[in-house]
């Protein structure tokens, strides 16, 4: 059975390895991004296989979505993207336009032969054609739904326009450094296959399915089935943001070598409910200790005067005290579950909104204490609370780490039936 990387998408996720969780300061000399630190650079192993970067994080499109100053971008270009992101050489660096930033848009705001210097220039081992995404899918999942008229139209042209863009693109990468891939859209399993056949015959053997992250599971293996049914024997597979490793065995059974995907990072602070993975599968709520001078909501509703800032001060610090203290064994679950509700009542949390009732299962589970990543067993308790960018950020790290450490028990897994089936090889 085949192996299965993990790429990481960069969105300039970085962590200040000179915070001081007691002080709530960094070092103030810090220059961001060259003394921050990418996960690769926070744990004794790197927790992907590979990293992917994509052009409109770098430059942005016409709109300006870029996350680079302009002097990191320079030295992005000077030093050529590993040296910049201090990634282990041997490490596969793959490349995209970042589709989703120009989904709107009418074309890709990029040339191919734009997007081919940059690849280029940046000195990546991978990159993917110019692309532009299809969203309607045929699901059938629960409601079946049929793709047609001027929704199917525009299908077609978006289809048409990948196509063309992959064709120039393939030609245009020849002696270039990186391998070229071609992305396939399309709006059902019939229409994505024909895709592959398409980007075969013009040469390609590493093809990303598209627009799959909307998807139902059951229509993302619809997908891979139909396209693995017209996969030549040395097409390998890549799935563009799906993370979903419970189908593992799948992916290997329809070509997948690769997949890459953010959601496990954005979770830790973008969800409700699901911040915390484990390697069990079950995920806790973070305990939210909101930071009184810098959450943009809490300092608004003290302006306006709806909250009392001294109070809320007090209750900060007391749940930072207790919670530290529980963490050490000091204090009781009942009393951080004091001072984190006595907390919500000084921000005037509405009943509906609380987050108390979750609080309990991640206090019970203390599943930080169980976690062997570096993280967890440096800041302990602090991984697990909602508070600035420096611990939500280090959480996304450890959910990121997590999720390679599922890939790799269920690629052995694989392996192990494999190995102990008669006859097999
Ligand atoms: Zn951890």
């Amino acid at each position: 059975m085949s192996s299965i990387k993990f790429f990481f998408p960069d969105s300039h996720d970085y962590v200040d390895p000179s915070f001081d969780f007691i002080r709530e300061q960094g070092n103030e000399h810090r220059i961001r991004q060259r003394d921050d630190h990418y996960p690769h650079e926070v744990f004794s192993t790197p927790p992907y296989d590979g990293m992917l970067i994509s052009k409109a994080i770098v430059d942005g499109t016409e709109k300006g979505t870029s996350k680079y100053t302009m002097a990191q971008r320079q030295r992005f270009f000077r030093q050529g993207a590993k040296r910049f992101m201090r990634l282990p050489h041997d490490m596969p660096l793959m490349g995209d336009c970042g589709a989703f930033s120009y989904v709107a848009e009418y074309e890709p705001p990029y040339s191919v032969d734009e997007v081919v210097e940059f690849y280029e220039i940046g000195g990546f081992d991978l990159g993917i054609s110019v692309d532009h995404i299809i969203f309607a899918f045929e699901s059938q999942a629960k409601v079946v739904r049929l793709v047609e008229g001027d929704e199917l139209a525009e299908c077609l042209r978006r289809r048409e326009l990948t196509l063309t863009l992959a064709d120039e693109f393939f030609k245009r990468a020849q002696g270039c450094g990186f391998t070229p891939m071609g992305v396939a859209h399309g709006w059902n399993p019939e229409s994505m296959a024909e895709s592959v056949v398409a980007l075969q015959k013009m040469g390609y053997q590493r093809i990303t399915l598209g627009g799959l992250v909307p998807l139902k599971t059951v229509d993302i293996l619809r997908v891979l089935e139909a396209c693995d049914g017209v996969r030549d024997s040395g097409t390998e597979f890549h799935l563009l943001g799906i993370s979903r490793v419970e189908n593992v065995e799948a992916y290997q059974r329809y070509g997948v070598s690769s997949f890459d995907s953010t959601s496990p990072l954005q979770q830790a602070f973008k969800d409700a409910r699901h911040n915390y993975h484990t390697a069990s599968g079950e995920t806790y709520v973070a305990l939210r200790v909101p930071q009184v001078d810098g959450n943009p909501a809490l300092m608004r509703a003290i302006k306006s005067g709806k909250v009392d800032q001294d109070k809320a001060k007090v209750a900060e610090r007391l749940c930072l005290k207790v919670l530290r203290e529980f963490d050490q064994g000091r204090a009781s679950q009942q009393q951080v579950m004091q001072a984190l509700a006595d907390y919500e009542a000084v921000m005037l949390v509405e009943p509906k909104k609380s987050f108390l009732k979750h609080y309990e299962r991640t206090l019970e589970a203390r599943p930080w204490k169980q976690c062997p990543c570096d993280i967890c067993q440096q800041i302990g308790i602090d991984v697990a609370m909602f508070r600035g960018a420096e611990r939500n950020r280090r959480r996304g790290f450890h959910n990121i780490f997590v999720l390679h450490e599922k890939l790799k028990l269920h690629l052995n897994r694989t392996v192990t039936v494999c190995d102990s089936q008669p006859g097999s090889e």
